[in-house]
């Protein structure tokens, strides 16, 4: 016979368990309430969206796209198939549904509805709900962040992973000013002065916009070209297809070259070097630390003027925690109205790597009570004060069955409880109970009152 497969999770993907998650709770719920207070509001975005939408806006050369997307097939329904095909423009009589004898142009037309990916990142999914739901009629400044898990067919290592979480904000409407990008900033620096990630250094740039970008990058690839024969065959294909990437070469043997290379800060046209002037006036404003990095471009398309990366000590190579920056085109680039953007993306399993790194780990809620109920006469009393002290917000673990004495005080411990509530017939009989404290056997006995409000006074002092 043979033996039955053993499943394990999937390369690079992986499961978190208590009380690991409660680790991940809390670094969201505090990403949720420091958003809250900036005014950003969560957005649920499907988990996949057409290929297109992320072939569009992060752009097809970058690596993203071009080897790390999980696409899949989903065949159009016939009647789906008919719909689409008459929005597209065409007959819909010419299509045989039935047989699938559509015309060869329909079926390339339509083909790209067909695949799905999941999502690698949340911005392109955000702008497409924007512009879905006709968010530009809103007033101000649209803001939102989302939580949740990404996709991307990497290598796994430590801090890389196929299936990783992100935290990200975005602000979508119609103002670019230097001061919305300065407050994003601010709100990501407070979030991780909170959850304890206090040992990193944030880089800024600003990569220049339609106007001044493509001269800079036509210099570059001047440049670039001269030195060839030096560069590894990556770079040497960027010349070509994205030489901006170039500058983000990690190659110990291409960094000279980077060096010598034009930097964009001399290349940026008035406007573009207004707004990344008076950006740095608005982050010494708000005492945010920050270092200039001409080299800091980012790996998806779509981004303009301001670019930045937030860098955790401790990480090795996988440092990158947060990273960032405006796109201003890339709404329209969607077919939707001019829309200025900006927003960034947490990765939370390096951060939390980090946190966890750093040992100042707070202190999460676990189990507060075990019930050591002796005799079935105490059953009753038991579990009328365990429901008692749940609803009141105290952690409660109460044995279905009868245990020893012994043995029950024996797995309260090992569950890291911290008290062992102990019901006895002594106990029902006077209306009492005897808590112990496991760290130290202290005792007390109390009435219900007592205790309800002895556990309660103690939870709220333990929280915060
Ligand atoms: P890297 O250069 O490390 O690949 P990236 O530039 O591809 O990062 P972004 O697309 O800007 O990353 O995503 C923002 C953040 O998401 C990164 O700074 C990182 O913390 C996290 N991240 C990206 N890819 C992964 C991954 N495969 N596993 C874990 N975290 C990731
Ligand atoms: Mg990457």
């Amino acid at each position: 016979m043979t033996q039955p497969k053993q499943f394990r999770a999937s390369k690079g993907t992986r499961d978190i368990l208590p009380p690991d998650s409660a680790l991940w709770n809390w670094f969201e719920q505090t990403a949720r309430e420091v958003f809250g207070t900036y005014g950003f509001g969560d957005i649920r975005t499907p988990i996949f969206e057409e290929t297109q939408l992320f072939a569009r806006s992060i752009g097809t050369d970058t690596d993203v796209v071009s080897k790390e997307m999980f696409t899949f097939q989903d065949p159009l329904a016939p009647e789906e198939l008919v719909r689409k095909v008459v929005e597209r423009g065409f007959d819909a009589t010419k299509v045989h549904v039935a047989g699938g004898q559509a015309p060869k142009a329909i079926w390339d037309a339509l083909s790209e509805f067909e695949w799905l990916t999941l999502r690698p990142e949340a911005t392109a999914s955000v702008c497409r709900a924007y512009i879905e739901h006709g968010m530009h009629v809103l007033p101000g400044n649209v803001k939102l962040y989302y939580v949740g898990p990404m996709f991307r067919r990497e290598r796994p290592q430590k801090g890389r992973y196929r299936q990783f979480y992100q935290i990200g904000a975005e602000v979508l409407g119609q103002s670019d000013a230097p001061a919305i990008d300065a407050e994003l900033l601010e709100m990501l620096m407070v979030f991780f002065k909170r959850v304890g990630l206090t040992r990193t250094t944030l880089y800024v740039n600003s990569i220049g916009d339609k106007n001044c970008r493509p001269q800079y990058v036509e210099l570059l690839r001047h440049e670039l070209l001269q030195v060839k024969d030096q560069l590894g065959p990556d770079s040497r294909r960027r010349i070509e297809t994205n030489p901006l990437r170039v500058l983000d070469s990690k190659l110990p043997h291409e960094q000279a070259i980077i060096a010598k290379l034009p930097r964009i800060s001399d290349h940026l046209c008035a406007e573009c070097r207004e707004h990344f002037a008076r950006l740095k006036d608005e982050l010494k404003l708000r005492g945010i630390a920050y270092e200039e990095n001409w080299r800091l471009v980012r790996g998806l398309d779509y981004y303009t003027r301001t670019t930045f990366e937030l860098i955790a000590e401790g990480l090795g190579s996988q440092n990158a925690v947060c990273g960032g920056g405006r796109y201003d085109g890339l709404i329209e680039l969607l077919a939707g109205p001019p829309t200025k953007g900006i927003g960034f993306a947490i990765g939370s399993d390096r951060a939390i790597l980090s946190i966890r790194e750093s040992g100042d780990l707070p202190r999460l809620p676990g189990l507060d009570v075990f019930v050591a109920w002796m005799g079935l006469s105490t059953y009753a009393a038991a579990v009328a004060i365990a429901r008692k002290l749940r609803e009141s917000g105290v952690s409660v673990e109460l044995p279905g069955e009868e245990m020893k004495f012994k043995k029950s005080l024996n797995l309260a411990d090992k569950l890291g409880a911290r008290y062992a509530l102990i019901i006895g017939s002594d106990e029902v009989a006077s209306g009492t109970f005897t808590l112990k404290r496991l760290a130290d056997a202290d005792q007390k006995k109390l009435s219900e009152y007592e205790l309800l409000e002895y556990l309660e006074s103690e939870k709220r002092g333990t929280r915060g």
